[in-house]
């Protein structure tokens, strides 16, 4: 998330993408119970209708027509209704709210100019109700409310001109034009509300997930997207790689430097990992105290054994003073860095992290300042937790 993305386009009064879309999907999630309320209370309405108008009118040609626009109401809301009920149907709601505005406004002029039955004042409440149900039951955001608000604004302007004098159509249209207003400023004002609270969320759902010496992902964060990844390397067959890194003698340092320059080094070293997540998928993270973790999706093991062989040198080259390091003059880390297939292996995301551990242990026991590597044999059935068949091979 950066500020560019936060900004609202106070023109096209939206996010930037892909922040836009994430915004929609909470919107409509939010507004979803008051949608299908509102769908099948018109239902409901328009079925009582027809059969009022079955029961009650003058049989005449023009009941045709009534009976005709009713049900294509009914069908589309009923459309939509059954729409909030599919996972891809749902993503069409706003369209298809759109959609049920024009056609009411269209319907509306139709039952108009060829039904006569009406009086003006039974139209024109009609046109306010539906306003109503447009701007605030359809949950339409600001921009579609307003095109599906002026088409129904312009059929009762057109039908009430077709039929009446002109002054109705000023006196009225005033009337249903200061609504309109009114319903506009209240829409602008809930959206412009319900995206602040989407920012707020997002902000604190970032700070939550974020290690605030080091700006990394914390573990949190990390168990997040290690989720979603181990979820999408499976799913395409894709490899995935995972690299422990422990700063060496990190307990030697603060005692002879002190924990202010304790923290110094390890916002310096989380930079350097920051730095090694290149990549738009690659993930780095805090794992906690002086170890962090590099996640590098869709590599083989050379190539992101280049990449964190590559961090260790970095490290090194920063080159942070350590005296009282058995392993070497300034400070160094130790990793260890495993590789497989999730579609391949039974084994679970602990497991995972768990080899890493082991890997790391490894790279330890064999001196320190070095990249261990495991990589699995990917034919044999692995029980999870279990690593007797790794292969281990420590390189500095
Ligand atoms: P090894 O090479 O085996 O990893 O030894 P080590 O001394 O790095 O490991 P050990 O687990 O014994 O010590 C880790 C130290 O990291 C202990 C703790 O004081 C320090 N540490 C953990 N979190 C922080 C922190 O946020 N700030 C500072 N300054 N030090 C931290
Ligand atoms: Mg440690
Ligand atoms: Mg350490």
């Amino acid at each position: 998330m950066n500020s560019t993305q936060l900004a609202v386009n106070p023109a096209s009064f939206s996010f930037q993408h892909p922040l836009e879309s994430k915004f929609r999907k909470v919107y409509l999630t939010e507004s979803i119970s008051l949608i299908r309320g509102a769908l099948l209370t018109g239902f409901l309405f328009l079925l009582t209708f027809l059969a009022l108008d079955y029961w009650i009118a003058e049989p005449d040609l023009n009941k045709w027509s009534t009976s005709i626009s009713a049900g294509i109401l009914q069908f589309l809301a009923l459309a939509m209704l059954c729409a909030t009920f599919h996972p891809t149907a749902k993503k069409l709601l706003p369209q298809l709210g759109i959609t049920l505005g024009l056609t009411i406004a269209a319907t509306f002029l139709l039952l108009n100019v060829f039904v006569t039955t009406e009086t003006l004042n039974t139209t024109f409440s009609s046109y306010v109700a539906v306003t109503f149900y447009i701007y605030f039951f359809l949950g339409l955001r600001f921009w579609s409310a307003l095109v599906a608000a002026a088409a129904l604004f312009i059929s009762f302007v057109v039908a009430t001109y077709l039929q009446g004098e002109i002054t109705d159509v000023i006196i009225y249209g005033t009337y249903l034009l200061f609504i309109n207003l009114v319903c506009t400023i209240f829409l602008y004002n809930h959206e412009t509300n319900c995206r602040k609270q989407f920012l707020e969320s997002l902000t604190l759902n970032d700070l939550v997930r974020r290690d605030p010496l080091t700006g990394l992902a914390n573990r949190k964060g990390l168990a997040e997207h290690l989720q979603d990844m181990w979820a999408n390397a499976k799913r395409e067959k894709k490899p995935l790689a995972l690299a422990l890194i422990d700063i060496d003698h990190f307990k030697d340092y603060n005692d002879h430097y002190g924990h202010q320059a304790g923290d110094r080094c390890l916002i310096n070293v989380a930079e350097v990992v920051g730095k090694a997540a290149r990549r738009p998928l690659d993930f780095a993270a805090r794992f906690g105290g002086e170890e962090f973790m590099l996640l590098l999706p869709g590599l083989n093991l050379e190539e992101a054994e280049k990449i964190i062989g590559q961090l260790r040198r970095e490290i090194e080259h920063l080159n942070i003073l350590h005296q009282t390091s058995p392993t070497a003059n300034q400070l160094t880390i130790s990793a260890g860095l495993t590789h497989l297939y999730p579609h391949e292996t039974s084994r679970s995301i602990q497991g995972f992290i768990q080899l890493a551990d082991e890997t790391l242990y490894e790279a330890k026991q064999r001196g320190r300042n070095r990249v261990s590597v495991s990589g699995i044999h990917q034919n044999e059935s692995l029980q999870t937790g279990l690593f007797k068949n790794n292969e281990i091979t420590g390189r500095a």
